[in-house]
């Protein structure tokens, strides 16, 4: 019997020579020409199945009838399951937990230990292919390795780490997992199968296979038709001067500058390089190509997924201008919403419901499928969130919500899920096991109706066939896990598998590099060439040197990256048109081209070809030219019959800011950040110092001794922050900041009272009307920080102060006391009390500037005077505007600075367009 191998060029040829070269083999083999049912054909991608039939039906005459040979990919002709590795990954997940050298080096992260474990998994594979034919002397050259590249102290080192791998694939190279369950299969199959064997190898035969198939050939005949370059090379002149090592990687190449010049004589690669300033730029370029190639005629087109940021915007703007895209570029599920449903139920069970986590749950279509009540709870949990400073905590989401005035059937609604979402996720954290674990999870999707959601949507549909199988696959393990490690195990599963194509049939496939390879496209845009994606994960792993990894047979990067040029330049032999995008710069940093198409264009420069790189210029749109102006929205129908003191604060900063504020609702998203900033301190000290007020009266308080007093506004900061800085340790400094408001706060209660004032009321909720005509009348509401008294001898009120804390420096609240025009605060309290109040005044908190002084200092800065007079203009004011606005006049975009610097509206009144006009 025999094995031999043929050529065929790798360029648009592969397809009929490998055909030529299949039938001449079937003839020696005697197979009648026109029936190959007993021969096997072994192809690298299920995909090229097709294009085979075709090319063996061209290469007999195109007509008649063809029973074509057995096609099939090794994994799927030796019936290997497809399917996770789940049991096997978990055993190398608890060996890391338990190897000293994986605990010293990577910490007892379950993420970093997973993607460790799925590594481990690879190189284990590795290794088993590579020591098929050489078992014996395997481990000895491993280990001489070892220590050939490694020396004294890194010599231990990397012995642990290369020991830990030896014992694992030692225990994992049975016939039960991976690679070594392919090898069982294989030899399973081949006692099953009759007839020749021929492989197509495009791109080349791993040794491995060579060996297995050298075997085969003892007793049935093989052949192997392998992608011949060089005979592409031939054809394409440019190529072997451009990239003369893909020919042949060992020998030093001629000088470039005599390539250059042989290159003279020689045409120009057809790629055009289309050079961008922005990722927007970038897929309107891609996206422009490609309508162009449309419109004149060209019928296959592939979008070579580089960048796939990019790709994903490229096939929005097609599918904009109504260019289906056939997506066979195999997105992760990791990516997609319905995998992140899951996840992030996971992440609201396993850190107490942040509450952006749980709106974005609530927000996915994924999620609580068939109750109707879901937009609402959704907007009742988004109310909350808005009117309290609320990180999450399920308690304190439940606290909010009893104070929430909305309906109260949704806010029933909203309590019966989160009571569900509770206990849900209290089974899951109870769990404590990786089966319970995941029959937990899986319980879930029911009880939360996520499994009707995601069976409905086709991507939806392969995460319930993967968590189905990952569920199968672990029923019944004991392994103890905590819900962090098990949510990683299950992003690292998500990470790992495509979703399936979606059928999409259409002109233009979005695709990998390799998977654009002799695919008869006649057109290709490469999506981000620049030098981070092309080439693109080279990286074989930390497990082992690229040294040790060279010596044992395995690939290096060298090989993959060798590997990715070899499609590039098959990618550039075999399709007509080829454009390629480049985006020069991400934000301030320059993006260089990748290294293969810089050569090119160096080459191109001294062969006298065209410079490939070419400014990609946006087609240009004409648009009428209008002079911005300043915008004065009428909208009398939509005054409210409520306003709060900081509406009407806002009024008289600008009219513009009022209407979009508070006469159209909008807001910008105050979230808790986990840096705080001002208005943590604020919230802070007026929730610190009503609390004091609360817990002791007046007399109380005067009673109590100075050290006394300060140790109780002592006690209370720790406690408003304690339960704060579990969520937020970055408060602490903030709790800081407030233990040194106190000593300043004490003396100026001290000076208070000796000046006969005591608190009448703080946190003063009040409520006034404001009639603006005849007919109309504004509720005026707010609420004041104290309101102070002070009376005769028989305790009869004849002074009534109304003051506000401010967290500010003294200049600036000097500054808004003195002004009472335009800071109408004080003013309006004032008049919402009505004649009995004598005096306003802030009551600043300052830090102290001089560093050696720690504590702040607090002054009381009185309202400018006379304030009877000033709540008079302010009254007569603001009832004017209202009832202009109330008779339909436009409400001006007349901020200025610092107001307009501030304002969250600048972008909606465009301020920055019409500026002083
Ligand atoms: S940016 Fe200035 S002008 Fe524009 S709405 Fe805000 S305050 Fe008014």
């Amino acid at each position: 019997m025999t094995w031999e191998t043929a050529n065929a060029p790798l360029d648009g040829r592969w397809w009929d020579a490998a055909a030529s070269r299949l039938l001449e083999f079937g003839a020696r083999c005697g197979l009648p020409a026109r029936d190959l049912r007993a021969l096997t054909v072994l192809v690298p991608r299920v995909s090229d199945g097709p294009w085979l039939r075709a090319a063996l039906h061209r290469a007999l005459g195109g007509n008649g009838a063809l029973v074509a040979p057995r096609i099939a990919t090794l994994e799927r002709w030796v019936g290997m399951p497809a399917g996770p590795q789940t049991p096997r990954l978990l055993e190398l997940f608890e060996a890391l937990r338990a190897s000293a050298w994986a605990r010293e080096a990577f910490g007892d992260r379950p993420g970093a230990l997973w993607s460790l474990a799925a590594e481990l998994s690879r190189l284990g594979d590795e290794l088993t292919l590579a020591a098929v034919g050489r078992d014996q002397a395997f481990e000895g050259r491993w280990r001489d390795s070892v220590a050939r590249h490694f020396q004294r102290r890194a010599a231990m080192a990397a012995s642990a780490q290369a020991q830990l791998v030896l014992h694992l694939w030692r225990a994992h190279c049975t016939a039960q997992f991976g690679a070594g369950r392919i090898l069982k299969l294989w030899a399973r199959c081949l006692e099953r199968v009759d007839g020749p064997l021929a492989v197509l190898a495009p791109f080349g035969l791993p040794d491995w296979q060579q060996v297995l198939l050298k075997d085969r050939a003892v007793t049935h005949p093989v052949r192997a038709v392998l992608g011949d370059l060089s005979a592409a090379m031939s054809a394409h002149g440019w190529l072997a001067l451009t990239w003369p090592e893909l020919a042949d990687p060992d020998p030093a190449p001629a000088p470039i500058a005599d390539r250059c010049e042989a290159a003279r004589t020689r045409s120009a690669p057809r790629l055009r390089i289309l050079a961008t300033g922005s990722l927007e730029q970038e897929a309107g370029a891609a996206a422009s190509e490609v309508e162009a190639w449309l419109r004149s005629g060209v019928e296959r087109i592939a979008l070579v997924a580089l960048d796939r940021l990019t790709a994903r915007r490229v096939r929005a703007l097609l599918e904009r201008a109504d260019i289906l895209v056939a997506d066979r570029a195999g997105w992760k599920l990791s990516t997609t919403s319905a995998a992140a449903a899951v996840m992030r139920w996971l992440e609201l069970a396993g850190a107490d419901f942040r509450i952006r986590d749980l709106l974005d749950w609530l927000r996915s279509p994924f999620v609580l499928w068939g109750q109707a009540e879901r937009v609402a709870v959704a907007r009742v949990i988004d109310r909350v969130a808005g009117a309290a400073a609320l990180a999450g905590g399920l308690r304190a989401i439940e606290r909010a919500l009893g104070r929430l005035d909305d309906r109260q059937a949704d806010v029933e609604a909203a309590r019966a899920t989160l009571a569900r979402l509770a206990d849900q996720a209290g089974r899951l954290q109870a769990a404590g096991t990786l089966g319970r674990l995941s029959g937990a999870l899986d319980a879930s999707l029911d009880a939360l109706g996520m499994r009707e959601a995601l069976a409905r949507d086709p991507v939806g549909r392969d995460v319930l066939r993967e968590l189905g199988q990952l569920h199968d696959s672990v029923t019944g393990s004991d392994a103890r896990m905590p819900l962090a490690a098990f949510r990683e195990l299950l992003a690292q599963h998500f990470e790992n598998t495509n979703a399936s194509d979606p059928g999409v049939e259409s002109a233009v496939v979005m695709t990998s590099l390799g998977g654009a390879c002799l695919r008869g496209f006649e057109a290709a845009v490469l999506i981000g060439v620049d030098a981070g994606h092309l080439p693109s994960g080279t990286e074989p792993g930390v497990l082992m040197s690229a040294g040790v990894r060279r010596d044992l047979g395995l690939a290096t990067a060298a090989d993959l990256h060798r590997a990715q040029a070899v499609e590039l330049a098959t990618l550039l032999c075999s399709v007509p048109r080829v454009a390629a995008t480049w985006r020069v710069r991400e934000g301030d940093e320059p993006l260089a081209l990748s290294t293969w198409l810089d050569r090119l264009r160096v080459m191109a420069g001294q062969a006298g070809w065209a410079d490939p790189v070419i400014w990609f210029e946006p087609p240009r749109r004409t648009v009428e030219a209008r002079t911005p102006h300043r915008p004065a929205p009428c909208a009398p129908h939509r005054l409210p019959d409520g306003l709060s003191v900081g509406a009407c604060q806002s009024l008289v900063d600008c009219p513009y800011q009022f209407y979009a504020r508070h006469l159209l609702g909008l807001r910008r998203r105050e979230w808790v950040a986990e840096t705080p900033d001002k208005r943590d301190l604020g919230i802070a000290l007026h929730s610190i110092l009503h609390r004091l007020h609360l817990d002791f009266d007046a007399e109380w308080l005067q009673r109590m001794a100075d050290p006394e007093l300060q140790r109780s506004l002592e006690q209370i900061t720790q406690q408003m922050f304690g339960r704060d800085l579990r969520e937020r340790p970055a408060l602490i400094g903030y709790r800081r900041r407030m233990l040194d408001l106190i000593p300043g706060y004490v003396q100026w209660l001290r000076q208070r009272t000796a000046a006969g004032w005591r608190l009448q009321s703080a946190e003063a909720q009040f409520q006034v009307t404001l009639p603006i005509d005849p007919s109309r009348a504004i509720e005026l509401s707010g609420r004041i920080d104290r309101i102070d008294v002070r009376g005769d001898a028989d305790r009869e009120v004849i002074d009534r102060e109304v003051i506000d804390y401010k967290a500010r420096s003294h200049r600036a609240v000097r500054a808004a006391a003195a002004d009472p025009g335009e800071d109408i605060q004080l003013p309006l309290y004032a008049l919402a009390l009505g004649a009995g109040v004598t005096a306003a005044s802030y009551l600043s908190f300052e830090r102290s500037a001089d560093p050696d002084r720690r504590f702040a200092t607090v002054q009381q800065i009185p309202a400018a005077e006379p304030l009877g007079r000033w709540v008079r203009l302010v009254d007569q004011r603001l009832r004017a505007d209202l009832a202009r606005i109330a008779g339909g006049t436009g409400m001006a975009a007349i901020g200025v600075e610092p107001t307009c610097s501030r304002c969250e509206m600048r972008g909606l009144c465009r301020r920055g367009e019409w500026g002083d006009r």
